[in-house]
């Protein structure tokens, strides 16, 4: 359960409220159960103390026997208490109550010459009141109740409150967290389709709930704001395409220009030597810049169209062959993958470009006597090409930044990459719906792992999202 949640703090909130609310109702109906058992006794009591006295007014003094009068109130059934006091002369008193709750012969007489008198006995309220007889003498009459009946009653009101407010409370926690997740459910639909919204499908947007609220608001207002990110992107990588392309023509031109310069054959030693500098550098220049447009086209959705069923074996093989002589050349063996057909679906071109980089690299910073192997294989919906050298590796601070744009390790070689090799290979990786990790160990080898979701019939590629293992990672590295 996190505490910090919206749902638990509604609930939270919900239940404390219900909480304040069930004790003062406790409180309350307890006060006013008291207060009016108290009242109703009180009247009870003064009533019938009236009552007596205008039945037995006319018989005190005479034969008629006070005591059976007021039997016919049935003071033992009826848990009642009765007393009469004739000229200081107790002439009646009740007998024990049915319940037990009192004990009649233990109440006093309560002197009531100064006026009515109210007062408690253990559970019995008295009321007493002094009368005067026809003949001159005071009658006093004392009429109790025992409260034990409502005593009884409360306990059991307060049991039941005691009780009920707990199970209420869990009742209203549970029914208000389940209506919480319901009506937080649109939310839920949000974070999944934002979770689906990637560069590979920048045009998917939230979809509309049609609630009417702020929820709804809010998803559209990320809409707007998804819409505004997507054309600020569109046109960052139509400027950058769009140069790439530009600078493209006038290399060309200067590249052409300084080779036809230097074929003359008649310029002087040091112009010559300067010229083959600058014509160098104008070849880096010419591979940046079409790296750059590979680049910002495998950004582009379009990218994914015109895709083939295609078995990267069969590639994998190809351009190993075709990298035999520049291996031999540095002294490095490469090794083919073993094994059967592996098909994949994808543009020809840029898997060979992904085994084009990774081999380059694997070449590029191997030691001489070292080597390059590469393997296919197939797993669950997946197809695997591993790259593993025995070169130099990749130190754990660098590993994390190999992928990115113009990210190079000075490696004091004199290789002269632009650092957008792996980058390249990131991209196409993406754009097939596969990712790339990679594995190092300083001075024993490195190995890149590119997994692409398996050919399916329709060769269209799989989602990243539909393959499970496919998360960009780096695997391991080890000084
Ligand atoms: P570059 O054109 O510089 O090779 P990459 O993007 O291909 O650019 O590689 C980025 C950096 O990662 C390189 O500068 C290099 O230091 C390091 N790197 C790439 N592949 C390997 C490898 N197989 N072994 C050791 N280091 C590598």
């Amino acid at each position: 359960m996190n505490w910090r949640s919206i749902s638990f703090r509604l609930v939270a909130l919900y239940c404390g409220l219900l909480l304040v609310l069930g004790l003062s109702f406790s409180l309350f109906t307890v006060f006013s159960f008291e207060r009016y058992t108290e009242v109703s006794i009180r009247a009870a009591v003064t009533v019938r103390a009236s009552v007596i006295w205008d039945i037995i007014r006319g018989s005190i003094g005479k034969p008629a026997e006070v005591g059976a009068l007021i039997e016919r109130f049935s003071p033992a059934e009826q848990n009642r208490f009765f007393l009469v006091n004739v000229g200081g002369r107790t002439i009646y008193r009740s007998g024990n109550p049915a319940d037990g709750s009192f004990d009649p012969s233990r109440l006093p007489f309560v002197d009531a010459s100064l006026g009515p008198r109210y007062s408690n006995y253990g559970a019995v309220f008295l009321y007493s009141r002094r009368f005067t007889a026809p003949d001159g003498r005071a009658v006093t009459i004392e009429t109790g109740q025992s409260d034990l009946f409502a005593r009884d009653l409360e306990d059991s009101l307060v049991t039941s409150l005691v009780i009920g407010l707990p199970l209420l409370l869990l009742a209203a926690a549970a029914a208000s967290y389940v209506l919480i997740r319901r009506a937080l459910s649109p939310v839920e639909v949000m974070i999944q389709a934002a979770e689906a919204i990637s560069f590979r499908n920048p045009r998917n947007r939230l979809p509309p709930l049609g609630t009417g609220d702020r929820v709804e608001a809010l998803g559209l207002a990320l809409n707007r704001m998804l819409d505004r990110l997507d054309s600020a992107y569109q046109h960052a990588n139509r400027f950058s395409s769009d140069a790439a392309h530009e600078l493209r023509t006038p290399l060309a031109i200067i590249q052409g220009e300084l080779e036809f310069a230097m074929a003359r054959g008649e310029l002087a030693a040091n112009v010559e030597s300067a010229l083959s500098n600058v014509l160098d550098e104008v070849g880096r220049l010419s591979k940046i810049v079409e790296s750059l447009l590979m680049l910002s086209r495998m950004d582009h959705p379009s990218s994914q169209r015109g895709y083939a069923s295609l078995d990267l074996h069969a590639l994998a093989a190809e351009t190993i062959e075709q990298m035999h002589l520049l291996a031999a050349e540095k002294r490095v063996t490469l090794k083919g993958p073993t094994g059967g057909k592996v098909m994949v679906s994808g543009d020809r071109d840029r898997l060979k470009q992904i085994l084009v980089n990774l081999l380059d690299n694997g070449i590029k910073y191997n030691v001489a006597g070292g080597h390059v192997v590469v393997d296919v294989s197939a797993g669950p919906g997946v197809a695997r090409l591993t790259v593993a050298d025995s070169g130099i590796g990749i130190a754990p601070e660098n590993l994390d930044y190999v992928f990115d744009r113009f990210y190079r390790v000075s490696t004091n070689r004199g290789e002269v990459g632009a650092g957008l090799g792996l980058a390249i290979v990131k991209s196409i990786c993406h754009a097939h719906g596969g990712l790339i990790s990679v594995a190092s160990k300083v001075g024993l080898g490195t190995t890149f792992c590119v997994t692409l979701p398996s050919a399916s019939r329709d060769a269209a590629p799989a989602p990243a999202a539909t393959v499970p293992e496919m998360r960009d990672r780096v695997i391991e590295s080890a000084a």
